[in-house]
């Protein structure tokens, strides 16, 4: 068993099965904190990854975008480890147009995975929070929380939303052992930021490398992804003692994207 300080902890990721999720996962269980993985695809393979840093984990495949499986997905993971100490609410997608041809059944998705569903985690995982005296919420926005881009239209209303909801949660548990922080990545090198290098490598014809380059450069002063590393450490962070008193922040790790 891991003997880290979150050890004995519990700790549910949605969207864990790839990117930054996996990445955070991966952070919270080095600290030995037991692990609820959610997401699509194979599961199996980062569940074996995060029991190698020596705990438990458990895989729940609810959609994040369906209230019921939601709920199922709580009380499952409660029945595994007793209950949640740490909800890290990460599931997400992306959808690119105008705002006159956004397809209507996308808002509706991008709306319902990346901020109604941390809603649901939120409502159902406080009780148990508060009655330990002690919980961590944290919501994976986005500098798409702080600031906007084009053809962005749900997925900012989402991020700006789940901003707001940190900001909710952190106040009504103030005075409790229950915190709510919200992380905002910028640009991060996972399937959801391939996509979009590919389709500005397909839509100029140039290649994936000048791609990457065009990509950055717009945005993010640094020319460097951020890595899900480095936003597990900020989660653990978090989670530490340290942070105790650290409440409705949106701390963004955006090299410099927000700052301009
Ligand atoms: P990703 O595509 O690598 O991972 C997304 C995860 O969410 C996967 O595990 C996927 O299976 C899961 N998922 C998608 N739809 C789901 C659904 N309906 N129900 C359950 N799980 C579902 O993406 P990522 O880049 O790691 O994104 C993770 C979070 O970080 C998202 O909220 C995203 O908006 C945010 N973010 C990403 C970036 C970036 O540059 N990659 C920047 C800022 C914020």
């Amino acid at each position: 068993m891991s003997q880290g300080f979150l050890s004995g902890k519990t700790a549910l990721v949605t969207g864990s099965t790839s990117g930054i999720g996996l990445g955070i996962a991966k952070a919270l269980a080095r600290q030995g904190a037991n692990i609820v993985l959610n997401g699509f695809g194979d599961h199996a393979t980062p569940e074996k990854d995060i029991q190698a840093l020596g705990v438990k984990t458990a895989y729940h495949g609810a959609d994040m975008s369906k209230p019921a499986e939601i709920e199922d997905m709580m009380k499952f993971s409660a029945q595994q480890f007793g209950r949640v100490d740490i909800l890290v609410n990460n599931a997400g997608i992306q959808h690119v147009a105008p705002i006159e041809q956004f397809p209507v059944e996308r808002w509706d998705a991008v709306i319902a995975i990346n901020l109604s569903s941390a809603f649901h985690t939120t409502r159902l995982a406080l009780p148990a929070m508060q009655a330990a005296h002690w919980g961590r919420i944290i919501n994976v926005a986005s500098v798409h929380g702080l600031v906007a881009s084009v053809q962005k239209a749900a997925y900012v209303a989402a991020k700006h939303g789940i901003v707001g909801l940190t900001k909710v949660t952190a106040l009504e548990n103030a005075t409790t052992g229950v915190t709510c922080n919200a992380i905002c990545p910028g640009w991060v090198l996972t399937p959801l930021v391939q996509k979009q290098v590919d389709a500005k490598a397909t839509a100029l014809g140039i290649s994936n490398d000048e791609a990457t380059k065009l990509l950055l450069g717009e945005k993010e002063p640094s020319m460097q992804f951020t890595t899900p590393e480095e936003l597990g450490e900020l989660a653990v962070f978090f989670c530490s003692a340290a942070a105790g008193n650290v409440r409705g922040v949106a701390w963004n790790m955006d090299g410099g994207w927000v700052a301009q």
